[in-house]
């Protein structure tokens, strides 16, 4: 799950981030309005998470053209306590919920797993295929009713394969789905992680398109 994080508080910033990571989400972190619209230009988020007053272009401004962009990523808000009718103004220009600092990080991680829950934002329906099945809420996957274990990456591109059954991801397509802008993955860190997490679930799942991509195909 990859999340785009506008918050020009700094320590606040990272504090959300490590928080995020430990909870497997992918979280990319900008600190103004500007830097947020060229993120949501060129790449797919699942959820954005806006603090409202930013340097420059105000939270408000950023939403506004977000929406205007038929750009519908789930948004949660960040907001002073002083501010308390930037919420209403917020979710009149199309935010999904706001958050008010100082807040606790377990609200937080409540909130975004509730929109993302939501239809339209519903990345958490349980996966399955064929004797697998992947729950992304629980980050768990079974097959054949037997728990099998995998690392954050494996699970992330397991997830990220069946989520797009049926096409083939190319390693570039799945670099991007599955680190953030920090990461600096080896070339070939994702053919290590495919070929780990086919040793975890077993054959017959995920297939090779050699010298295209991998694909989790429909017939499986
Ligand atoms: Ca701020």
């Amino acid at each position: 799950m990859r999340v785009l994080l506008v918050e020009d508080d700094k320590l606040l910033a990272e504090g959300i981030e490590v928080a995020l990571s430990l909870d497997h989400y992918v979280v990319d972190s900008v600190d103004t309005g500007e830097h947020a619209l060229h993120a949501l230009e060129n790449e797919q988020f699942d959820l954005l998470v806006l603090d409202l007053g930013l340097p420059g272009i105000s939270g408000y401004e950023l939403l506004t053209q977000v929406r205007n962009n038929k750009n519908m990523t789930p948004v949660l808000i960040l907001t002073a306590r002083d501010h308390i009718d930037d919420k209403v103004k917020g979710l009149d220009l199309g935010a999904d919920d706001y958050l008010l600092k100082p807040f606790d990080v377990a609200e937080l991680k409540a909130r975004m797993r509730a929109l993302l829950r939501r239809p339209g934002g519903d990345r958490t329906p349980e996966l399955v295929i064929n004797d697998l099945s992947i729950d992304p809420q629980a980050h768990r996957v079974t097959r054949a009713s037997k728990t099998i274990s995998l690392s954050p990456k494996e699970f992330a591109l397991l997830h990220e394969l069946a989520m797009h059954k049926g096409r083939i991801l190319s390693k570039e397509q799945l670099t991007t789905l599955v680190y953030g802008w920090s990461d600096d993955p080896d070339s070939n860190s994702i053919e290590v992680h495919i070929h780990n997490l086919r040793k975890k679930i077993g054959a017959g799942i995920v297939e090779t398109v050699r010298g295209v991509g991998y694909r989790i195909d429909t017939q499986s």
